[in-house]
């Protein structure tokens, strides 16, 4: 038969239990469970103890409200404690007059002007590993802690030791969060300054390897002919990092007037015509309707057009296929820029538009390049208020489609009234 008084510490538990289980803030469960600790115990005060990796000493998470302030900020070493010794071995420990246990560590009654007689002290577990230490401090009546004393405590210090444990992984995602933002914020300077910098220095190599193609004799015409390409890729790899950097640093603007899409393709079209042919490459225009207008910014819409294009040319073998497809949606005009080459692997499709993500295999790795180009496209696109995707087969081709708004301030209108 269960006495009365069983059942009634039975139910204390579970109430905890239920607690834990809720979803209340960690400082007042702890500060539940050490009262409830008390109580079952018949306790004077009861506390928690965590290890704290970066120092290596046990720091209190819950005390008695009226110890809280003076012991926040007490340390208890791990080599002169009683605590410490019960988080060492991982067991219980039961002190019925702490003077004469040389382990007790005097300091924590200082603090608190306290005076402690007995101690039962039992570890936090979680997977087998200690990660902190209960304490039940003075029985009253001066009677003796005994075996259900410590399954009592022993239950408790279980369910905190999740709490801890939950502490210590979100204590860890916001660690990880914030290595990640400095990370972010390191690559962002890097965009900026690198790309500031080297403008300067490229600007002028360009401008007089240009001159020099001009005034050089011919057999000599061929070396220059690669500094200046080479220096074209460059100019356009540095002009990619400044759009990155303009974009995120906000400096990016639209200066927005009706474009022809159609002719902008051209445009483009021609600049890598050059660059096709060399390859072998066949790049083909399809647009039913050569009167697509849009409002847009056409010097932002054209640097979307030239990195597709540029990435279609060079991902395809010689011999292969360019088309790029404009047509006209309810709302919207839609690009496709297709190609018949390498492709792309399906789970790195939604990874290409970040910024400086390349596929890591050879074939892509030769082709040189940042990785910058489609995360300029992508945020060009959505300044539009657009949106740009990728579909492929690895081995037979890709293609890369964007849909811009027809008039970005009817789009505007209707998100303001119907949400995104
Ligand atoms: P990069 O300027 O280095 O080419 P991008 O952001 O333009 O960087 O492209 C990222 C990666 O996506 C490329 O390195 C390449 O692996 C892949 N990619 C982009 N376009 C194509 C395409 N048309 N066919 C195959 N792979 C592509």
């Amino acid at each position: 038969m269960m006495t009365n008084e069983r059942i009634k510490r039975l139910e204390r538990l579970l109430e905890v239990i239920r607690m834990v289980s809720a979803d209340l803030d960690d400082f007042t469960v702890l500060q539940s469970i050490i009262s409830v600790a008390g109580e079952l115990t018949q306790s004077e005060v009861a506390s928690i103890l965590r290890y704290n990796e970066e120092d290596g000493y046990l720091h209190f998470i819950a005390a008695p409200w009226f110890h809280r302030d003076s012991i926040e900020s007490v340390r208890v070493p791990l080599g002169e404690s009683i605590a410490g010794w019960v988080f060492k071995y991982g067991k219980p420990l039961v002190i019925q007059d702490v003077k004469s246990d040389k382990r007790f560590y005097a300091e924590v009654d200082d603090a608190a002007e306290f005076q402690t007689r007995s101690i039962l002290a039992v570890p936090l577990l979680f997977n087998g590993e200690p990660v902190g230490v209960f304490e039940a401090i003075n029985k009253t009546n001066r009677s003796h802690y005994n075996g259900e004393d410590v399954t009592i405590l022993e239950t408790l210090a279980s369910l905190t030791a999740l709490i801890v444990r939950n502490r210590s992984l979100k204590e860890e995602i916001v660690k990880t969060k914030q290595a990640a933002e400095r990370l972010e914020q390191m690559k962002k300077d890097f965009i900026a300054i690198s790309s500031h910098e080297l403008r300067t220095p490229l600007g002028l190599i360009l401008g007089h390897a240009t001159f020099l193609r001009e005034v050089i004799p011919d057999e000599n015409q061929e070396h220059m002919d690669v500094i200046v390409q080479s220096g074209a890729k460059l100019k356009s790899i540095i002009e990619n990092m400044s759009n990155v950097d303009n974009y995120q640093s906000g400096a990016a603007r639209l200066r927005m007037r009706k474009i022809s899409i159609v002719s902008l393709i051209k445009n483009v079209i021609a600049k890598y015509q050059e660059k096709a042919d060399a390859k072998n490459v066949k790049v083909r225009l399809d647009a039913a309707n050569p009167n697509l207008l849009l409002e847009g910014d056409a010097s932002k819409i054209e640097i979307i057009i030239d990195n597709l294009l540029a990435n279609a040319i060079t991902f395809t073998s010689t011999g292969g296929h360019v088309f790029v497809v404009a047509e006209q949606l309810p709302g919207y005009i839609k690009v496709s820029v297709i190609d018949d080459g390498i492709g792309i692997a399906h789970e790195e499709l939604e990874r290409i538009f970040d910024r400086f993500y390349q596929v890591q295999s050879h074939l892509t790795r030769q082709h040189g390049g940042m990785g910058l180009g489609l995360s300029v496209a992508k945020a060009m696109v959505e300044m539009h208020g657009g949106e740009i995707w990728a579909e492929s087969i690895p081995g037979k081709g890709s293609r890369f489609s964007f849909r811009l708004p027809i008039d970005p301030q009817q789009v505007n209108a209707a998100k303001s009234v119907f949400g995104s």
